[in-house]
């Protein structure tokens, strides 16, 4: 299947590892040019190069509205459009209602959506040229919680709310906006936070075993299938929609 991503320009914040860098080497694959919003200064390198070139690393940690601003600038000055933008950068930052405090939570919440609100602000006027596509990277414990992590969750859940609420105010534009809903994926925060265990290989078997389909973790690439589909005129007529990406983890009896 021909996506036609070729030469599109796609923001990706948290692009150069994990989930975001799957994202951004399937961009590459696809021939389009990923713009890759993420402070991690090796994987950024390495995906730039992969793309021999045909990729920017904005070595950047989003958090106010200023570096959207500066990101959106940034790009238009360099390349002039965007195509789609990818908001997937985010903490699993454990400030619960016990181990937080209020100050704690308001951080936690502006650190993992106000970039979300901040990057389509900013871009949207661009996107409205190119009839361009928004894609939110949100989480399952949006639906489900995980228990201590408060900000976290309350960031995913608006994230999951501002997809509805965007598909409905872009629609005069042709801008579709959907998010994805990862559940078990092992990337680099995942590895931090199973290591928080006493035992985290058991941990790790364990979490594997109740994925319903074929016991495993879903794969960054997986996800990231997934998100080139979403932003492709292949997915041309699908807005608004949260897509689970996880193996049945979210809605299938996990007992089974
Ligand atoms: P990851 O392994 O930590 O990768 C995220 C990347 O984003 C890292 O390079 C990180 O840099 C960067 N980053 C973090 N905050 C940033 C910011 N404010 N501005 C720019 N870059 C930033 O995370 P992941 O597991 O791939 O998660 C990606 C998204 O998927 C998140 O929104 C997460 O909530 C969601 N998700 C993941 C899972 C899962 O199982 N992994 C499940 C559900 C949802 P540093 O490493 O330097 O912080």
């Amino acid at each position: 299947m021909d996506l036609q991503l070729q030469d599109k320009i796609i923001l990706v914040s948290g692009g150069a590892k994990g989930i975001g860098g799957a994202i951004s080497r399937g961009l590459i694959e696809e021939g389009a040019i990923p713009v890759i919003i993420d402070p991690s200064e090796t994987e950024g390198k390495e995906l730039v190069d992969f793309a021999k070139g045909k990729a920017l690393h904005l070595k950047k940690r989003l958090f106010s509205a200023a570096d959207a601003e500066e990101v959106v600038q940034k790009v238009l000055s360099t390349y002039g459009r965007i195509d789609g933008l990818v908001n997937n950068a985010g903490t699993n930052d454990g400030v619960g209602l016990e181990k937080g405090s209020p100050e704690a939570f308001l951080q936690s919440v502006e650190k993992n959506v106000g970039h979300y609100y901040f990057l389509a602000h900013y871009a949207l006027e661009a996107l409205k040229k190119s009839k361009g596509v928004i894609l939110n990277i949100s989480s399952k414990t949006a639906v489900t919680g995980q228990g201590n992590t408060s900000g976290y969750v309350a960031a995913k859940g608006a994230q999951l709310a501002l997809t509805r609420e965007w598909a409905v105010e872009l629609l005069p534009y042709h801008i579709r906006v959907n998010a994805i809903v990862p559940a078990e994926v092992y990337t680099p925060m995942y590895a931090t936070w199973i290591q928080s265990f006493p035992n985290p290989e058991e941990k790790l078997d364990e979490i594997s075993r109740r994925v319903p389909l074929q016991n495993r973790m879903t794969t960054a690439s997986e996800i990231a299938n997934m998100a080139l589909f979403l932003l492709s005129e292949k997915a041309s007529h699908i807005t608004g929609q949260h897509i689970f990406v996880d193996g049945g983890y979210t809605h299938l009896d996990r007992a089974l």
